[in-house]
């Protein structure tokens, strides 16, 4: 099964809680604002990730999610 990490840039409010829990450092706080003027939450480096799931629990405003891919539409990416 293929994983997709998906972070809501327009839930996110920077409080940075992700970007340290995460065990492999993927994350890091934009440079960019958000629509509510918070500097959101980003993948730096996806290829990292092991869809541990540790930053969707962490986060207060549930920001974070993660879903699985059908394997077709994987291959088609
Ligand atoms: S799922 Fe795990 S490895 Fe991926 S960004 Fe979140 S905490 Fe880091
Ligand atoms: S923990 Fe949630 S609100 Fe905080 S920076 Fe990460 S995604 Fe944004």
């Amino acid at each position: 099964m293929t994983y997709k990490h998906f972070i809501d840039s327009d839930i996110c409010k920077g409080c940075g809680i992700c970007v340290d829990a995460c065990p492999k450092n993927v994350l890091e706080i934009s440079d960019k604002l958000n629509n509510k003027g918070y500097f959101p939450a980003f993948q730096a480096r996806p290829e990292d990730c092991i869809f541990c799931a540790i930053c969707c629990t962490m986060c207060p405003d549930v920001a974070i999610a993660i879903s699985e891919i059908e394997e077709k539409k994987a291959a088609q990416k």
